[in-house]
């Protein structure tokens, strides 16, 4: 009988972190800086661990690696996917991430498309997303004269925004924003600013110029987001983004719902609410911060109770 995964995830020190992920979510997090739970990842920086059930203490990488199965044999060396909620309690430094060709030809490693569900936000909080330059040579010239205030594009958020984040999209999360990441498996980030900001040591952290001009999407694309809304018995599902990296959704539970797989597998993040998912007649309770993935071979499970829920799969050419 197949289970889902529940896991533990592993938590990132940063020096734009915050307290959230205690308060918000219960986690005992290891200091006052903390930045990012990682919450399902097979990523060799900080891979998830299963907390319960037969594969209890394996890491994601290893299930990947050893139970091709439970990923319907999906082709590739790793896990393609990785979920993170992060607390930015000041802001992110100013990025932007290779695609595919680019990750894989200079770093060994795939490129980045992300997305963000704003799950907590400051009256007033506001990203970097995209930038004002109409050429290479202004954007390029831009950041040589440091002028950050006419090149960035800011825009304002509220909790239950969505933003889908493509490779190329210069970008930075500002403080008092909490969100959930559904990102690929990368951690490759190329620094374009960083508020010439020090660390307790004195030292500013790197930049990465050339490669930022290499890869930034110039002029800058704004991508839409969908808001497809179907209601399934109690369940509404929302569809922010489907594409060849992965599809989210959004389930409000609100009672109870049969809902089939969509996908060859899917990562589950609960964000508030209680209830329980039944699987093969086994219940297992929910409760905001609970992340799990439901294999492949799981076809259909029931949704009880009063639940916010991040869904992915991963997309077709991923
Ligand atoms: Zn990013």
């Amino acid at each position: 009988m197949i289970q889902p995964l529940f896991f533990t995830g592993v938590m990132q020190e940063k020096i734009w972190g915050g307290t959230n992920l205690r308060d918000l979510f219960g986690y005992d997090i290891p200091s006052e800086h903390t930045g990012e739970l990682w919450a399902i990842s097979a990523h060799k920086n900080g891979p998830a661990t299963v907390s319960q059930g037969e594969y209890k203490g394996q890491t994601l990488t290893e299930l990947w690696d050893q139970h091709p199965e439970l990923f319907g044999h999906q082709p590739g060396d790793v896990f393609p996917l990785l979920t993170k909620i992060l607390d930015a309690q000041t802001a992110l430094s100013v990025q932007v991430h290779p695609d595919d060709a680019y990750g894989l030809k200079h770093e060994g490693e795939l490129g980045k498309t992300e997305c963000w569900y704003v799950i907590d936000a400051e009256d007033q909080a506001e990203i970097v997303f995209g930038h004002h330059a109409k050429t290479k040579e202004a954007f390029t010239e831009m950041i040589h004269a440091g002028e950050w205030d006419q090149l960035l594009r800011y825009v304002k958020v509220k909790p239950g925004d969505f933003f889908y984040v493509p490779s190329g999209t210069v970008h930075a999360i500002g403080g008092g924003i909490t969100i959930l990441e559904t990102q690929q498996s990368s951690d490759t980030t190329y620094r374009v600013y960083d508020y010439d900001r020090k660390d307790e040591a004195g030292q500013t952290r790197p930049l990465h110029i050339q490669q930022s001009i290499d890869v930034t999407t110039i002029p800058h694309v704004d991508p839409k987001p969908m808001q497809n809304v179907v209601k399934q018995g109690d369940t509404e599902i929302k569809t922010f983004v489907d594409n060849e990296f992965f599809k989210v959704e959004e389930w409000v539970v609100d009672g109870e719902t049969i809902l089939k797989a969509s996908g060859l597998y899917t990562l589950v993040s609960v964000l508030k609410g209680e209830g329980s998912i039944i699987v093969d007649s086994t219940s297992y309770p929910l409760t905001k911060g609970t992340h799990f993935i439901l294999p492949h071979g799981i076809n259909e499970w029931t949704l009880k109770g009063h639940l916010q829920i991040i869904a992915s799969t991963p997309g077709e050419n991923i």
